[in-house]
C-alpha cells in the first residue's frame, strides 16, 4: 500500500464535491479530491441549474419571493419532517452562492420557473447556446478549474472505500483504489463523502424504496454512482436515514423519442389507470413530482395519458398549454410522424388506435372503464363541470381517431438521502457529530420528506453545492482551528 497525506480529502467530483474542495482550498486547506468517473460532474452534468433564493437575478427580475417565504412553503410542504436548521442555512446561502460561482466564471442565463405554478428559483447556467439540458456541466467544469488553480490535485479514476478512523471514532484516514485498482491509504484530518446516492444501484434502490428499476421505475442512472457514500458513511456509524427516490414522472422510452412525443403526451391531457379511471386533476401533470406520485399508488405504477388526433393537431396549431425549458422545441407539428416511426422501431410506451377500444386492447386498460371515461370526460368538456375541477380551458374532447396513449411511470432523478448531517454538514452518529466526518449533495440530501419539492426547482443541485460549499468551509474551520 502507497502512503500519502493531505488536509482533507474530497470523494467525489460531482457539484457537491467540487463546492466542498473549492471552499476549504480557499480557506488554505490543502485538499485531494478522488472521482471515480474520468471527468468531473456527476449527474449534474445532465441538469440545467441550481435553486437560489433572493439573488440578484430574481431582484433585477422583481421577483418577490424572500428566504422567509421560501422557508414556509417548503417546511410546510414538507410536513416539518425535514431539518429546519439546514435548510435555513442553504437558502440563506444561497444568493451569495451564485454570486461565487460567477466568481469562477460561471454564467446564469437568469432565474427561471420549471412550470407554470414553481416559482422562478431556477438559474440556468448560460452555455452560448439555447436553454437546454447539461447546461449545467459548465459550472462542473468551472469548479473543477477554480479548485486545481487553488492547488487542489483531482485524481480521476480513483475510487473511495472506506473511512479510516482511530479508536476514538475520530477520522484519521481514505482507503481507496486507483485507475490501476491498486489499494492505497491517504491519512487526512477530514472526509468529505459526496458520492452522489444511489441512483445505479437498482438492489439497493428495491431494498431501500421496494421499486423495481426499468419495471416500475424509470429512474435517471448513473452506473458509477452506486451508493459508495452512503455505506462508507453508515460503515464509520452514520445515523441511517431513508433513502427515497427525487421522485418525478417519466414516460417510460418515451425520452429517446423526438421531443414532439413527449411534449404532446406531457401536456394536462386525459390521464387515466388501469381501470380506465381518471385519478387527479390533470392540469397538476405538469408538476411531474405529483404526477409521479399518482402514479405510484395505481396497480402495477402506471398511468396512460391519452389524446386523439384532433388534440394532437390543436396543440401543433395553436401551441402547447405548457411549454418545456428540457424539451425545448414547442413545434409539435411532428408528433404524428415521430410516432410512427418510433412504432416502426418497435418503441413499447406509446401506443396508436383507430378505435378506443383497440386503444384499450393495446394498452391492457379496462375497456369498459375506458369507454365511459371518455364519455363522461367528453360531457364535461361541453358542460365545463368536470369531476376533477380541471381548468376549462384544458378540457377537450377525444373524438377523431387515431388516439394515441403514452404510459406514465414513477421516474426520478436519482436517490436522496440516507446520512444524517447537522447544518454544518457534519455527519451524525447517535445525533452527535463524527469527529472529521462529513457529507454533502444527494448522499445527505434528506430535504424531502416524501416528495420533492418542485415548487422551488433547481433545489437538489442547488443543496449539492450549497451543501458542498458548506461542508468545505465547515471542514476547512475543524482542521485549522
Ligand atoms: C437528467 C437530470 C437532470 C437534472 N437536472 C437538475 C437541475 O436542473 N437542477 C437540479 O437541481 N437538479 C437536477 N438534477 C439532479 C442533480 O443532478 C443532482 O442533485 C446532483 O447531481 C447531485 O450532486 P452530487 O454532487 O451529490 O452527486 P453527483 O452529481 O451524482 O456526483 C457524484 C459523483 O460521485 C462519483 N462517485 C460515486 N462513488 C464514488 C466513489 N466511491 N469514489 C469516487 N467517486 C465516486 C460519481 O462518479 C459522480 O461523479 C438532475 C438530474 C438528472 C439525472
Amino acid at each position: 500500500m502507497s502512503e500519502y497525506q493531505i488536509q482533507l480529502v474530497v470523494v467525489a467530483g460531482g457539484p457537491a464535491g467540487l463546492a466542498a474542495a473549492v471552499a476549504a482550498a480557499e480557506k488554505g486547506v490543502h485538499v485531494a479530491v478522488l472521482e471515480k468517473r474520468a471527468i468531473p460532474g456527476g449527474l449534474a452534468n445532465s441538469g440545467m441549474g441550481i435553486l437560489a433564493i433572493e439573488s440578484h437575478y430574481q431582484k433585477e427580475a422583481g421577483v418577490d419571493l424572500t428566504v422567509e417565504k421560501a422557508m414556509k412553503m417548503m417546511m410546510e410542504y414538507e410536513h416539518y419532517n425535514i431539518d429546519g436548521r439546514l435548510l435555513r442555512r442553504y437558502f440563506g446561502q444561497s444568493a451569495d452562492t451564485i454570486e461565487w460561482l460567477e466568481g469562477m466564471g460561471v454564467e446564469f442565463e437568469g432565474a427561471f420557473r420549471y412550470f407554470t405554478k414553481s416559482e422562478p428559483t431556477w438559474h440556468i447556467v448560460k452555455t452560448g447556446k439555447k436553454i437546454g439540458p447539461a447546461a449545467a456541466r459548465l459550472m462542473n467544469q468551472k469548479m473543477a478549474e477554480r479548485a486545481e488553480e487553488l492547488g487542489v490535485r483531482i485524481y480521476y479514476e480513483c475510487v473511495g472505500k472506506k473511512v479510516l478512523m482511530d479508536a476514538d471514532g475520530k477520522v484519521t484516514g481514505l482507503l481507496a483504489t486507483d485507475k490501476i485498482g491498486r489499494n492505497f491509504v491517504i491519512d487526512c484530518q477530514a472526509v468529505v463523502l459526496a458520492c452522489g446516492g444511489a441512483a445505479g444501484n437498482p438492489d439497493l434502490i428495491r431494498e431501500e424504496t421496494g421499486y423495481r428499476f426499468g419495471e416500475d421505475l424509470f429512474n435517471f442512472s448513473s452506473p458509477a454512482i452506486t451508493g459508495d457514500g452512503l455505506k462508507m458513511a453508515w460503515e464509520a456509524g452514520a445515523d441511517r436515514l431513508p433513502v427515497r427516490i427525487e421522485q418525478a414522472a417519466l414516460c417510460g422510452g418515451l425520452d429517446t423519442l423526438p421531443p414532439c412525443v413527449p411534449n404532446v403526451m406531457m401536456q394536462p391531457n386525459l390521464l387515466v389507470n388501469l381501470d380506465g379511471k381518471r385519478v387527479m386533476d390533470e392540469e397538476q401533470m405538469e408538476n411531474t413530482t405529483f404526477l409521479g406520485n399518482a402514479a405510484s399508488i395505481q396497480e402495477k405504477r402506471v398511468l396512460f395519458s391519452i389524446v386523439d388526433a384532433g388534440i394532437a393537431a390543436h396543440y401543433a396549431e395553436h401551441g402547447l398549454d405548457e411549454t418545456s425549458l428540457v424539451r425545448n422545441d414547442p413545434d409539435v407539428s411532428g408528433f404524428p410522424e415521430a410516432v410512427d416511426n418510433a412504432l416502426k422501431r418497435g418503441n413499447r410506451s406509446i401506443f396508436k388506435a383507430d378505435t378506443l377500444k383497440e386503444l384499450a386492447a393495446q394498452t391492457g386498460i379496462d375497456e369498459e372503464g375506458l369507454l365511459r371515461t371518455v364519455e363522461s370526460y367528453n360531457s364535461f368538456c361541453e358542460t365545463g363541470d368536470d369531476e376533477f375541477f380541471k381548468k376549462k380551458e384544458y378540457m377537450r374532447p377525444l373524438v377523431k381517431a387515431p388516439f394515441y396513449a403514452a404510459t406514465i411511470y414513477p421516474g426520478g432523478y436519482g436517490t436522496v438521502g440516507g446520512i444524517r448531517i447537522n447544518e454544518n454538514c457534519e455527519v451524525l452518529r447517535n445525533f452527535k457529530p463524527i469527529p472529521g466526518l462529513y457529507a454533502a449533495g444527494s448522499d445527505a440530501c434528506n430535504l424531502y420528506n416524501d416528495s420533492y419539492m418542485f415548487l422551488l426547482p433547481g433545489n437538489s443541485m442547488g443543496f449539492a453545492v450549497n451543501s458542498g460549499r458548506i461542508a468545505g468551509t465547515e471542514a476547512a474551520r475543524y482542521i485549522c482551528g
